[in-house]
């Protein structure tokens, strides 16, 4: 069993356009209503000048609604195709392990399987729904305590612009870990359902030496045999944990073949 690259690189770069599509937007109409609508604390200003606060909220609240809708609608087709293109991934690697040892493996879906394909999906509709309204709380923070700290219109719409250039950074880096950890989360939970439905009790777990910072724990169970039913019990709390579970986990198994 691994983890598909392909399809951890096409769930990033689908969350990635909308994400800078969306920052572009939305740093687009706020920059330009921070450079059109001068502070009350821009002293070469009348005092009778209006606050761009009002005019900012009004925005955000818009720019908010269009965006975290835009997310819901594709949220759903996004996480199905995934779920169905790591699924499709997986018996691939089954079957042509299996073809390796001249057996053949009964690939039927179980009800066991497709109740993980529908946890996964929700888990994964959640995620995705979370991005841009991550982003929009953040955001908001970010330009209320900017135009509270005052100055002059230019300082304040450059400083804006290069903290969304800081916002996108964050929102990028989390969704690709969303796309990567949920890539191998769903491969190690479909090819669990899968083997064991072919009759697969045991795997022997394959730490990957690819994370960054490997769990101690994960590094010790290198080799060593378990139930795909069960996992081991070296988690972050101690709890048992199947290879590709736990956040940033990159572990695999190899499946000890009954027959
Ligand atoms: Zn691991």
């Amino acid at each position: 069993m691994n983890y598909n690259a392909g399809n951890i690189i096409w769930y990033q770069r689908e969350l990635l356009s909308v994400i800078r599509e969306m920052n572009d937007d939305v740093r687009g109409e706020i920059v330009k209503i921070i450079r059109d609508n001068p502070l009350a604390s821009d002293s070469s200003l009348m005092a009778n000048d209006a606050n761009p606060i009002g005019f900012i909220r009004k925005a955000i609240a818009a720019l908010s609604k269009r965006w975290i809708d835009r997310f819901i609608n594709m949220a759903m087709p996004t996480a199905e195709t995934i779920t169905n293109k790591t699924g499709e991934a997986v018996d691939r690697s089954l079957l042509s392990a299996a073809r390796k040892d001249s057996m053949t493996i009964n690939m039927q879906w179980t009800e066991a399987m497709l109740e993980k394909r529908e946890a996964i999906i929700a888990e994964n509709v959640s995620l995705i729904r979370s991005i841009p309204e991550k982003y929009f709380t953040d955001v908001e923070g970010m330009v209320y305590r900017a135009v509270a700290k005052g100055g002059d219109r230019k300082g304040l719409a450059d400083e804006i612009e290069a903290n969304f250039g800081k916002r996108h950074s964050i929102t990028r880096r989390r969704a690709e870990f969303i796309a990567r950890d949920q890539v191998r989360k769903a491969t190690s939970d479909l090819s669990n359902a899968r083997q064991q439905a072919a009759g697969i009790k045991r795997g022997i777990w394959l730490h990957s030496g690819g994370g960054n910072e490997p769990r101690p724990k994960h590094v010790h169970a290198n080799g060593q045999e378990f139930d795909l039913d069960k996992g081991l019990p070296i988690g972050d709390k101690g709890q048992y944990v199947l290879p590709g579970e736990e956040p940033g986990c990159g572990c695999t198994w190899k499946p000890v073949l009954p027959f």
